[in-house]
Formats: structure tokens, sequence, C-alpha cells
């Protein structure tokens, strides 16, 4: 999966100790932190570690980017490859953090987050915050950005990510693609459970569906069983609903 001096390193930032306030940050900030049991919060720890001190953090528009920020981001984006490992964030270098949602100069709206394929994800820290507060809306931009930045590292951005197996590739492409079109088409339980954001094309669909899938899974899975599904089995983790979501203990792997 990665070279052998990557894994060293990323061995040697584990064995770092736990800066004492990032718990501290993770129970006001991260609502779904508390439905971790062990081992899983102990692994969550560690990655988050190794997410934070591998990445190289840039504030824009004039933020000085707190370790508040660090940890909050790097949940969003570590609760993705709890069962995974860090892989998919190999190509992933920096992540810029803004204190408003900014605007390009050639788009009207404001841009809440982006994930470029250079390697690159930019955030808007208010939303980052509001979309973590709020753990059921079916809104979370960082979940979100993060989500893309899994679709880019399998090497094209449609809605794709890296599956365990070959044989897992069919039934994803045909569940995503039946409830893509049915989206689109306004299709109601659809409507119920994802944001219409989610019908602009395939890779925004796949994005769209995992903010729902942590944020609304008791909906999910009672309207879209079969959605639920293929993302459980991508995820590999039970979300928490707000419950009794507690995520399984199943065994890690890197
Ligand atoms: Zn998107």
């Amino acid at each position: 999966m990665f070279g052998l001096f990557t894994r060293i390193r990323r061995f040697r930032l584990r064995e770092r100790p736990l800066p004492p306030d990032w718990v501290g940050v993770l129970d006001s900030n991260v609502p779904f932190f508390q439905c971790l049991g062990e081992p899983l919060r102990a692994e969550f720890l560690e990655l988050l570690k190794v997410f934070i001190w591998e990445k190289h953090w840039i504030g824009a528009g004039g933020l000085v980017v707190t370790d508040e920020i660090r940890v909050t981001v790097a949940a969003a984006a570590v609760r993705l490859v709890l069962h995974i490992g860090l892989g998919p964030y190999d190509q992933l270098s920096e992540i810029v953090v803004y204190p408003y949602a900014y605007r390009h100069k050639d788009t009207d709206g404001a841009v809440l987050g982006e994930a470029h394929t250079w390697g690159t994800v930019v955030l808007s820290w208010p939303d980052v915050r509001q979309g973590l507060a709020n753990p059921q809306d079916g809104h979370d931009t960082a979940t979100h950005e993060f989500a893309h930045v899994l679709d880019i590292a399998a090497g094209s951005f449609n809605g794709t990510p890296d599956l365990q197996s070959r044989e897992d590739y069919r039934p994803w492409a045909r569940v995503l693609e039946r409830h893509f079109r049915r989206l689109q088409g306004a299709k109601r339980p659809e409507r119920q459970v994802l944001r219409r954001y989610g019908a602009t094309n395939e890779a925004e669909f796949f994005a769209v569906a995992t903010e729902a899938f942590f944020e609304k899974p008791r909906q999910m899975k009672a309207h879209l069983p079969e959605l639920f599904d293929v993302l459980h089995e991508l995820y590999k983790l039970d979300p928490c609903d707000g419950k009794d979501g507690a995520p399984t203990g199943r065994r890690l792997r890197e």
C-alpha cells in the first residue's frame, strides 16, 4: 500500500504522546467521538495524530490554524478511514482553511469546501464546525470533501473509491447509479434522505451519500437500504445515530 519510509514515519508519529488538549476539542466539537468505544477510540486517536502531523495546514484569509481547527477537521477525515487506514490520504498534502465561506473569482456562489486532484482540500472553518455540530441534518462539509479525496485517490473523480475486491464494484455501480438517477428525477425516498446537490453528478452523489450515511443512518437504512449496505461495506462502521449507534468493534487493518 505504501512504502517503508512512510510506514516507519507513521509508526513514530503514533508513538508520540497525544497532546493533552485534543480530547477536550473532540468532546466539544465532534459529537460522533462520544460513540466510539474501545478499541476504536484508541485507533481513532492514533490515526488522528498521524493525519494532523503528516499534513501541511495553511490558514487563508487571515486565519491562524489552531490545534482546535486541526483536530476538528482531522476528525472528519479520520472517521472515513477508521477501518481502512490512512492510505487513501497519501496523495493529500495540504489542507487550506478559510475563516469564512470564500468566493472564487469565476463563480457567484460561496464555496464551503473543495477537494482538488492535486492534493489540496480547501475548507471554510465555520462550515466545518457547523457541519459536525449538527450531526443529524445530513450536511457536513468536511465529511463531504474528504469523501471526494477517497474518490480521487482511486484514480478518477467519478463516485467510486477503492473497494476491497473486484466483485464489489458491480453492486456498487448498480446501486449508486440507480439512486443517483432517482435523485435526479426527484423520487421521494431519495429526496427524504439525500441533499438535492447529490444529483449534480456521480462524484457529488457519492459525497452527499456519505454525509447522509453518517448523519442520517436510520433514515437511509429504512428508505434506501441497498445504498446503506454498500456504504457500510465501504466504511465498515455503524454510524452514530444519537440513539443506539455504537459503532462496531471489528478488527482494524492498516
Ligand atoms: Zn462536492
